[in-house]
């Protein structure tokens, strides 16, 4: 449960791209480059999902006292879950695609069930 241990790097399962540890003492759950995660927490950090599907980004909020955090959604089962944005840190988090992605869509933060609608995959 320590959130220590989680701060581990990976080979990103969506874009193949290796993802270092973070340097900003938080933890690693993400990828930077492509911002896909993996449905492996039902809560953050207790690695109790047996799911392993892949958690694409798909919108970002604003948490006063925690800051801007990604909302993750598992193309398998459909979890959802809320990210902090890795700053700070060697690789910090690329928002580009997720921020062009949702501009494309013309929403904010509030359209996030209208945007899953009409996606087969
Ligand atoms: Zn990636
Ligand atoms: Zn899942």
């Amino acid at each position: 449960m320590s959130r220590k241990t989680e701060n581990t790097g990976f080979i990103c399962q969506n874009c193949g791209r290796e993802v270092l540890p973070v340097t900003n003492g938080s933890y690693r759950n993400h990828c930077p480059f492509c911002l896909c995660s993996l449905h492996v927490d039902n809560l953050p950090g207790d690695r109790a999902s047996d799911c392993g599907g892949i958690m694409d980004a798909v919108d970002i909020s604003y948490k006063p006292g925690k800051g801007w955090q990604i909302v993750h959604v598992c193309r398998v089962c459909g979890h959802e879950a809320k990210n902090k944005v890795a700053e700070q840190t060697v690789q910090p988090d690329d928002l580009t695609p997720l921020l062009e992605k949702m501009k494309e869509e013309g929403r904010g933060s509030a359209g996030r069930n209208k945007a899953r609608k009409g996606r087969e995959d």
